[in-house]
């Protein structure tokens, strides 16, 4: 890019995730220091073929960096699967003068940028922005462990009030097609049990260990369940039949995207939107930026979205042998 350049875009899109402004801000500040023009757009994809957009200026991404959600707001965007819309964002990126765009998002959000990329001769990065730690070519994700924290402290909450009435509390933590929040949470949690989309689980057994661990005294039982296992409502059911414990269910839902974001997403989304435009300013196009072993990276965004990421079944296991 180099001289050449006249404005760098921002913007987030799909699901929002705490860091997401932390990620705004050290895009627009590293951007600017190089002298670049920054445009913020708003509401992902729709907000680029709307030309819904702002300059950003150092001041404007003052005082976010500590705020959940997104200061550009996010959205979906079905035409974005349309060729004709991806040439007519990138004719409005054009139109702006935006020859390079970074992308806080997921996923979906990274096939709308390769397309970006490809149909219409953007430059385009991604940032890995979701809770869900689902992105296969990074350890980690912007909002991942803020969510985690979020839903451990709703888990003490409620295993404080589980414990004085010799409860079993099922809790269902987000994570559509995937379990990384549970089993992270269900570790710290020290719960019972934990249900994954990734692994298949034994009702029977899970209620045995209840069953007995309830002889040696154990007064309360937190099971954690992700989103995507197939109903919370059943095993919430099957535990009380098979026990006889008195057992509720707690869904956690949207709570989890909320609040502010912790060191290691507010680090993690500054370190990741710096790498952005330093790849920007290199002339690349069409890369995912990562951690990986605690080090930044980037992959080719094809090549990220077609890896695979290994469960860790391992913490599941130590998880279950440890709780009882
Ligand atoms: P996330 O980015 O969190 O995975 P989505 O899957 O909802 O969220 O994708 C966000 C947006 O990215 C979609 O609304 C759409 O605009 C765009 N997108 C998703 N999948 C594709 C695709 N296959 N091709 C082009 N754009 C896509």
């Amino acid at each position: 890019m180099g001289e050449q350049a006249k404005a760098i875009g921002v913007l987030t899109s799909g699901g929002d995730a705490p860091g997401m402004n932390a990620a705004v801000r050290a895009v627009t500040r590293a951007a600017i220091r190089k002298g670049f023009r920054v445009i913020g757009i708003q509401r992902g994809y729709n907000g680029l073929l709307n030309g819904e957009c702002k300059e950003l200026k150092p001041r404007n991404v003052s005082d976010i960096i500590q705020r959940g959600g997104t200061i550009l707001y996010t959205a979906r965007c079905k035409e974005f699967m349309q060729p004709e819309y991806v040439q007519k964002a990138a004719d409005k990126c054009h139109e702006l003068g935006i020859e390079g765009l970074v992308v806080i998002g997921g996923d979906g959000s990274f096939r709308g940028a390769a397309d970006l990329s490809r149909i219409g001769g953007i430059k385009c990065i991604g940032i890995p922005g979701t809770i869900d730690n689902d992105i296969q070519c990074t350890n980690y994700t912007i909002g991942y462990d803020t969510a985690m924290n979020t839903a451990l402290e709703m888990i003490d909450k409620l295993r404080d009030t589980s414990q004085s009435h010799d409860r079993c509390s099922v809790v269902e933590v987000m994570g559509r097609h995937a379990g990384w929040i549970a089993v992270n949470v269900a570790m710290a949690s020290g719960a019972i049990a934990c249900c994954t989309p990734e692994t298949p689980y034994d009702i029977n057994y899970i209620a045995e260990k209840i069953r007995k661990a309830h002889e040696t005294q154990k007064e309360h039982f937190i099971v954690v369940v992700a989103e995507g296992v197939d109903s919370s409502e059943k095993i919430t059911e099957d535990i009380k039949k098979l026990t006889g414990i008195d057992t509720r269910l707690t869904v956690l839902g949207h709570v989890q995207r909320g609040g502010s974001p912790t060191v290691r997403d507010r680090v993690a989304a500054s370190q990741m939107g710096y790498r952005a435009v330093e790849l920007l300013c290199d002339g690349q196009t069409n890369r995912v930026v990562g951690l990986k072993h605690g080090k930044i990276i980037d992959v080719d965004i094809q090549e990220a979205l077609t890896m695979k990421k290994p469960f860790d079944t391992e913490l599941l296991r130590m998880c279950d042998e440890l709780a009882y």
